[in-house]
């Protein structure tokens, strides 16, 4: 059965009449109705790093495993008023290799950093705090019960509860699943994500310019974003401003696609023909959101595959990948609805907006304040290449002032 079928078909569309729908309402829209389109499997945990969880997990065993030392030292047990002169005991216990005998009171016994601590005791005095004489050792130092050693389970109890369904996998979870017993988890294969540009002016990188065209920027750079999102992605070329071949093209990639992403022809225009397509043929829907960049984009469905319709200038497109497709595809794809971390920070900027739209200007952190591109235009890819983050401006007018507080999203917000 095709997972496809899960897909609710109307999550992609908007309340009938609105026009420019805020940027809030879409996202929140986005978030509660695309349903997780992929099917599991089992990998190794140390090949499960950038992969979304299919089930809660639950620690094997406890970690640390048993109780051990801190330190290199003596292991004795603990009395209160206890002697500090104790005799030492033969033998020892390293890492790896336990002490088999019981440490009784008034006894201690030499000890190195990892190893078991021996039945009987239950605190380690420093190496370094400590006088050896013959057969006793004497030190000092007032020390606490328990000092100096880490208990059994002290970080993770057995069966405890140590990640959710839909969390991403980092290389230091996978650090501390490993040291709680998992050899193995049931994640969300990788979503397959197609992507196209369109444009009878497109020409790829590499190819020498013709008067008239311009180089394909979007379909590189959005394939390297969800390269870097851990999608496994096909780049499917161009398609020109032809409406059949782009049936045909959308016919073909749909079938071998989880998710497919276009750019270019998303407005209203009649050399838009993503847009008119979609909402003549496929099933819904044009988005007019209120956003600068980046409107209008489509989104909808082809033969029940979700469809992304990215604007064609490179920076709309950016911020519509980055602000959209980032969130929504984490959700196809099993995991959560992902909101970018931002940051407060003085402007090194001044600025009026006016009212009735989110405005994404690209921004770098310069002296812990924010600068501004010297230039808004949507085309402008310098700018991308310039920035290391968006400062968001609010829909409602605003008036920013040198020194003031404004939204600040590193790209690295967005898993970059
Ligand atoms: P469109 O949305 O198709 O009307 O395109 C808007 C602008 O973006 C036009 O100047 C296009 O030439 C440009 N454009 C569209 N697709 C791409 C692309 N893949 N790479 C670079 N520029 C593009
Ligand atoms: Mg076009």
């Amino acid at each position: 059965m095709s997972t496809k079928k899960q897909i609710n078909n109307d999550c992609f569309a908007l309340p009938p009449g609105v026009d420019w729908t805020p940027l809030d309402n879409a996202l929140l829209h986005l978030k509660n109705s695309i349903i997780p389109t992929v099917e599991t499997e089992a990998l190794p945990i140390n090949l499960a790093v950038g992969r979304i969880l299919a089930s809660d997990l639950e620690a094997v065993s406890a970690s640390p495993p048993f109780s051990n030392s801190a330190v290199d030292g003596f292991a004795f047990k603990f009395v209160a008023g206890y002697e500090k002169n104790l005799e030492l005991k033969k033998g020892r216990s390293a890492a790896g290799h336990p002490f088999s005998q019981t440490v009784e009171k008034g006894q201690a016994v030499r000890i190195f950093t990892g190893a078991v601590l021996p039945a009987g005791a239950d605190t380690v005095v420093l190496q370094e705090d400590v006088k050896i004489t013959g057969n006793n050792i004497y030190f000092e130092n007032k020390l606490k019960l328990g000092a100096n050693t880490r208990k059994v389970g002290e970080d993770i109890q057995q069966g405890q509860l140590i990640a959710r369904k839909r969390d991403l996998i980092t290389p230091f979870m996978v650090a501390s699943f490993i040291s709680t017993g998992i050899g193995s988890v049931q994640v969300y294969r990788k979503l397959k994500v197609g992507i196209f540009s369109t444009g009878d002016e497109l020409i790829s990188f590499g190819q020498p310019l013709e008067f008239g065209s311009v180089f394909d920027v979007n379909s590189p750079m959005i394939a390297n974003l969800l390269r870097a999102w851990g999608y496994e992605v096909s780049e499917l070329g161009k398609i020109p401003d032809n409406l059949n071949l782009l049936r045909d093209h959308l016919n073909n990639a749909s079938k071998a696609f989880d998710v497919l992403i276009t750019s270019g022809g998303a407005s209203a225009g009649e050399q838009d023909h993503i847009s008119s397509i979609l909402k003549n043929e496929g099933q819904v829907t044009e988005w007019r959101v209120a956003i600068k960049p980046g409107r209008p984009m489509a989104m909808g469905f082809w033969n029940h595959t979700p469809i992304f319709g990215l604007p064609g200038n490179p920076v709309a497109a950016a911020t519509c990948a980055l602000v959209f497709v980032h969130p929504a595809l984490s959700k196809f794809s099993g995991g959560n609805w992902v909101v970018p971390q931002a940051y407060y920070m003085p402007a090194a900027f001044e600025k009026t907006k006016k009212a009735g739209r989110r405005e994404f200007l690209r921004a770098k952190v310069v002296n812990n304040s924010v600068e501004i591109f010297k230039s808004e235009g949507s085309g402008l890819t310098s700018g991308l290449a310039w920035a290391t983050g968006f400062v968001e401006l609010p829909d409602e007018e605003i008036r920013v002032k040198y020194g003031d507080k404004v939204k600040y999203i590193p790209f690295s917000s967005f898993d970059l």
